[in-house]
């Protein structure tokens, strides 16, 4: 009778805990660039260059990667940021060289994309080139690595600093 009471008190317990904890569901991919990470922009990119710029959201107080614009020459880009006017139901696609450098299309669904889009798509993309796959879906809300949608937050939200802390924190 005991032994039941106190599996009851630990049941309730880990349910407690399980819902004030928050649940990272982020999910990492084979992206390393190491503490500093240089972008380069191509000249396709240049009417979106205050979009380009949301790439530094990723330099927030704490953070494990620097990002530092490569276009003043002397770097070697990291990531490389482009722009193509075809019509494929992407707004950007993040496609990886290697595993320290990923070159990032944005397409037309960008181009007429509003500007929150445009920037959200940004942060979203420069996430998979500097190490994090999309998070699961019951972490939508707290990460700009959702799969589809957006949420209207163009900087790294909650899930996506774990996911960094994860890969890069050690
Ligand atoms: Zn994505």
């Amino acid at each position: 009778m005991k032994n039941r009471k106190n599996l009851f008190f630990a049941l309730i317990f880990t349910l407690l805990i399980s819902i004030c904890l928050p649940a990272y569901a982020y999910d990492l991919n084979d992206q390393y660039v190491g503490s500093n990470a240089y972008y380069y922009n191509y000249a396709s990119v240049s009417p979106y260059q205050s979009h380009m710029n949301k790439v530094t959201t990723w330099n927030y107080q704490g953070a494990y990667v620097f990002l530092v614009n490569a276009n003043t020459g002397g770097y070697n880009p990291n990531i490389y940021q482009d722009f193509l006017d075809i019509d494929n139901g992407y707004f950007g696609y993040a496609a990886p060289l290697n595993t320290r450098q990923t070159h990032i299309t944005y397409y037309r669904a960008f181009k007429n994309g509003t500007p929150d889009e445009k920037d959200e798509t940004v942060v979203h993309e420069v996430g998979h080139a500097i190490g994090l796959h999309h998070t699961q879906k019951i972490n939508d809300i707290n990460a700009v690595m959702r799969e589809n949608g957006f949420n209207g937050k163009a900087y790294p939200l909650p899930d996506d600093k774990e996911g960094m802390k994860a890969k890069y924190g050690r």
